[in-house]
């Protein structure tokens, strides 16, 4: 797990899965993730069966839980997405280590 998964830990509490079976509801166990036409247009949803519940908008200190930032996503969008911000959290900790490399530099001891 990488290490944002202390903030993550709260979401698997019995809380959140009540949380996932409403939204899984409410969205009709369909993947909601946008698609668009061949010409870029929106063209509806993904309409997939979707087994995972995801926050739209992350940030890496907090979890937005309303429902309005909670969507159900197929395995293949959720797996995008994850990989998305995964991806972003990377790139986050790349500029960390960057910084600290620099301050680690034998100039500054
Ligand atoms: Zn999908």
């Amino acid at each position: 797990m990488p290490w944002s998964s202390s903030n993550r830990r709260a979401r698997f509490n019995k809380g959140w899965y009540k949380k996932r079976k409403q939204i899984l509801d409410r969205d009709h166990h369909v993947c909601q993730w946008p698609v668009e036409d061949g010409n870029g247009f929106p063209a509806g949803i993904c309409g997939r069966p979707a087994r995972a519940v995801d926050h739209r908008r992350h940030d890496m200190a907090h979890d937005d839980d309303r429902d309005s930032n909670l969507w159900s996503l197929c395995d293949w969008h959720h797996n995008i997405k994850t990989q998305m911000e995964s991806a972003e959290g990377k790139r986050k900790r790349a500029r960390r280590n960057r910084e600290r490399a620099y301050y680690d530099h034998p100039a500054f001891k």
